[in-house]
């Protein structure tokens, strides 16, 4: 067993049996430059994800957030070892997986399922939904042959759907209806984690509270962990027990809603939570404006990844990169001033 085995988990406010522990976790993209590959380019990198760590306990939702292309849906695709990780850790009841052959894997596999934001591009379009239900249950040999129809019925019944909905195709439903799809087959192979990926960002906006209701019940109901990313931080607020702040590659914040909400500490979490349309008129809060871009993955900033937006940046933010330091109560910031106190 690794050294850090449950450190995440009991930094997180576990006592070790978290249903996910991530450690360290990073995965750098080469990209290739220069106008004659091969002869004249650099070997540069995507830093996509950077020693990213978290832990989840039975049923708890936690919930990933951050801007477009700030790690987020890699760091979801690297749990599931959709791609390899280049460094790291990800623990699933305790069993490390990234030492595991894809034979090996493939039962634990089983015990975390993803749904996309796209469900049209996840469901195989020759298939009935009848067939796409029961494939993981045959697959993984779940259920006897003959109870296959059965337990297809009860899973479609608990996502809202009927029976007569068996025999048709993908393109036969709305998008709130293939998402239904996609979490019935994902509940098919019986999970203990599900990682939901931006799963109602491509719905219409009076479909998506349907998708979210619909998520929690079936979060009680089959005793799910939950990892929930999605930029919708009003959505997150409302899901989630817990949330990590992304920001290029990196953590830079983790902690219970509440904490993280309404008290945020590092400056990124802040301009981001300034930017939900405030719920009471009594507290207006400030709105702060971002200056700059995000920078580009592949030219990552010296020191703190955001000292190049930041309005408190200071020498030491551009000399020397922040860890995440405990403020106690399971919360964690990556920010020099907050670890000093000074903010
Ligand atoms: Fe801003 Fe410095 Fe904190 Fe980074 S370490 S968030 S630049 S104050």
């Amino acid at each position: 067993m690794p050294a850090f085995a449950g450190a995440a988990a009991m930094a997180d406010g576990h006592n070790g049996t978290a249903v996910l522990e991530v450690q360290g976790l990073t995965k750098h993209f080469p990209v290739r430059g220069g106008l004659l590959p091969g002869l004249l380019s650099e070997r540069r990198f995507v830093s996509a994800v950077d020693g990213v760590s978290f832990s989840i306990g039975p049923g708890e939702s936690f919930g990933l957030v951050g801007e477009s292309g700030c790690g987020k849906s890699t760091t979801a695709r690297l749990i599931m070892r959709l791609i390899e990780p280049d460094r790291g850790s990800i623990r699933l009841r305790g069993v490390e997986l990234t030492s595991l052959s894809e034979a090996e894997l493939r039962p634990h596999r089983r015990e975390m399922q993803i749904v996309f934001q796209n469900p049209y591009a996840s469901l195989d379009p020759r298939m009935t939904v009848e067939q796409i239900v029961a494939e993981p249950l045959l697959t993984h040999h779940l259920v006897p042959r003959r109870q296959v129809r059965g337990r297809v019925m009860e899973l479609l019944h608990a996502v809202g759907l009927n029976p007569y909905h068996l025999g048709r195709y993908p393109h036969q439903f709305s998008g709130g209806q293939r998402q239904r799809i996609g979490l019935a087959r994902a509940l098919a192979a019986g999970p203990r984690l599900l990682i939901a990926d931006e799963p109602v960002s491509a719905l219409d906006v009076s479909i998506q509270a349907q998708i979210i209701g619909l998520i929690q019940d079936l979060q009680e109901q089959y005793h799910l962990s939950l990892l929930f990313i999605s930029h919708n931080l009003s959505v997150v607020k409302y899901l989630c027990s817990r949330v990590g702040v992304m920001y290029l590659g990196r953590l830079v914040e983790v902690g219970t809603a509440e904490e993280v909400f309404e008290r945020p500490r590092h400056p990124y979490t802040r301009a981001l939570l300034s930017a939900i349309p405030e719920p009471t008129v009594e507290q207006p809060r400030e709105r702060i404006i971002l200056s700059g871009d995000v920078p580009s993955p592949v030219n990552v900033p010296r020191g703190c990844r955001f000292n190049t937006r930041c309005p408190y940046a200071e020498r030491i933010c551009r000399e020397q990169e922040p860890v995440l330091s405990d403020l106690g109560h399971g919360q964690r910031v990556a920010c020099h001033l907050v670890a000093q106190g000074r903010l």
